[in-house]
């Protein structure tokens, strides 16, 4: 054990602090908290200066894996490079300190970037316009379908309370479409992956309120039918909603809105680049076509002629409020640096890059692991376990192993639709460099798993926890400090 593998807990000396304040000398309290609510006693918090702590923090710190540490070929999670410039647009002043109920004249240049980056995600998308209030992809989510409820609805079109969504879909949209109210009617894949236009048929009819789809979808392949599958649910009287969480693929090439859709959501804290990870905070923005406008949600940023811009609270048709003010401003702003660095011209490469990567992977390793699904994939693909099974080593295994050699495990287990999925997608931020170095390692792993099977079976070996009992870690897990002498 390292010194400072010890917890702070342990270092804390009695009187020993890292700061200090000025004597009270009115002997006042400020709390404006009422006097049953403050604590009778000082927290038990330990007692150490300001470098114990800084040490402590940073110690910890590098106990985690993040983009800005390594290679993180997180499938369906797109964790791409967060430029610096991002982070430092984001801590200027000016955007920083603003408070969400300044008067819109104080906040003007607020409102433009909000205003400006609705703008681009349009043209990006082919979307008419955009709410960037959602704080998440699955928010988003919910704020799609709930406009697409309110259009039917609007239109006394009662009895559409039913949401078509394919069995590939990421588990936010069926979990989404509950939270709406709608109830979820499931679409199969065929063997080749994409959606079955015969299953489809026989579901459509006048109580569809619309059809969920992702595009390249949890596969990572096209889904090529989407004109016809576009014109059948049109027909039949429903919406088609756009999960655009991972549009790496798409951006610059191909557009949402051509391809028929009416609803989408974008995540920018994976598409967008801005920072993601153990929960948020995150932007799900929601684009809809010309004659969904009116059920956006409010609050909305509208600009008057002389192009002075003001926040809109009005109801009107709108779905209403989703969110307390207008989404999580620090995130919209990353993503609009973000696309203004990249430029028109380098927005198109984007999706190219994405879709490159992630086959020059594939085909490197599919004569060591198993391709259920062979085709041209696009930003992400996935194999099914190791292609010599006697071994007895799983999907698991192989990614704990991974950890020991640097690289964060790609998605194991989902999608769902085979038993030992390992989902790689590597993003247009990495270089070839490091997509090879990932290449060689993987090969490794997969000799290792013919030559020493054991040293897979009970890896990691290096990280500063070994594999762990993740059932129990999931269902009781411990999230205080506790003495690990007294355990
Ligand atoms: C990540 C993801 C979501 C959900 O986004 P959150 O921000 O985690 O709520 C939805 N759909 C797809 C395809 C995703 O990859």
């Amino acid at each position: 054990m390292k010194y400072y593998d010890k917890l702070i807990f342990d270092l804390s000396k009695e009187g020993r602090q890292g700061y200090s304040l000025p004597a009270n000398k009115w002997q006042t309290s400020l709390s404006e908290l009422p006097a049953g609510l403050l604590r009778e006693q000082d927290p038990e918090l330990p007692q150490v200066s300001e470098l114990d702590v800084v040490r402590h923090y940073t110690n910890l710190s590098q106990m985690n894996f993040g983009v800005d540490s390594g290679f993180y070929p997180l499938g369906s999670c797109t964790m791409k490079y967060n430029p610096k410039i991002n982070e430092e647009i984001a801590s200027m002043p000016a955007f920083a300190g603003v408070h969400p109920l300044q008067p819109s004249y104080t906040v003007q240049g607020v409102l433009r970037v909000y205003k400006e980056l609705a703008k681009a995600l349009s043209a990006i998308t082919g979307m008419a316009e955009f709410t960037l209030n959602p704080f998440a992809g699955a928010h988003g989510e919910l704020t799609g379908l709930m406009i697409i409820r309110q259009y039917h609805i609007s239109r006394g079109d009662l009895k559409r309370t039913r949401i078509i969504v394919p069995d590939s879909a990421h588990g936010t949209n069926p979990a989404s479409a509950a939270v709406c109210g709608l109830e979820i009617v499931q679409v199969k894949s065929k063997a080749n992956g994409l959606v079955d236009v015969e299953d489809l048929k026989p579901l459509l009819d006048d109580t569809i309120a619309g059809i969920m789809m992702t595009n390249p979808n949890t596969l990572g392949l096209f889904e090529k039918d989407i004109k016809e599958i576009a014109a059948l649910v049109h027909e039949c009287g429903g919406l088609l909603y756009y999960d655009g969480a991972n549009m790496n693929p798409l951006m610059g090439v191909v557009r949402p809105g051509d391809m028929g859709f009416d609803v989408l959501h974008l995540n920018l804290h994976k598409t967008f680049s801005t920072p993601h990870g153990g929960g948020g905070p995150g932007a799900g923005p929601v684009g809809v076509a010309e004659h969904l406008i009116p059920y956006l949600p409010v609050p909305r940023v509208v600009e008057d002629e002389e192009g002075t811009l003001y926040v809109e609270d009005e109801d009107g048709q709108s779905c209403g409020r989703i969110s307390g003010f207008m989404g999580n401003f620090g995130v919209l702003l990353r993503a609009y640096t973000y696309i203004l660095m990249l430029g028109k011209q380098n927005v198109r490469m984007v999706g190219p890059l994405a879709v490159l990567g992630a086959n020059y992977i594939k085909e490197s390793l599919r004569d060591c692991y198993n391709l259920p699904i062979d085709s041209v994939c696009k930003h992400e693909f996935v194999f099914d376990g190791l292609l010599d099974q006697s071994t007895g080593v799983t999907t698991l295994d192989i990614a704990k192993r991974l950890l020991d050699y640097g690289f964060h495990a790609p998605t194991i287990y989902f999608p769902l639709l085979f038993h030992q999925s390992i989902m790689i997608e590597p993003t247009e931020t990495e270089s070839k460099e490091t997509l090879d170095g990932f290449i060689e390692i993987m090969r490794h792993i997969a000799a290792e798993a013919a030559s020493d099977p054991d040293s897979l079976k009970t890896a990691p070996h290096t990280t500063p926890v070994r594999r762990l009992d993740e059932t129990t870690a999931a269902r009781q897990p411990v999230l205080r400090y506790r003495d690990m002498n007294q355990i």
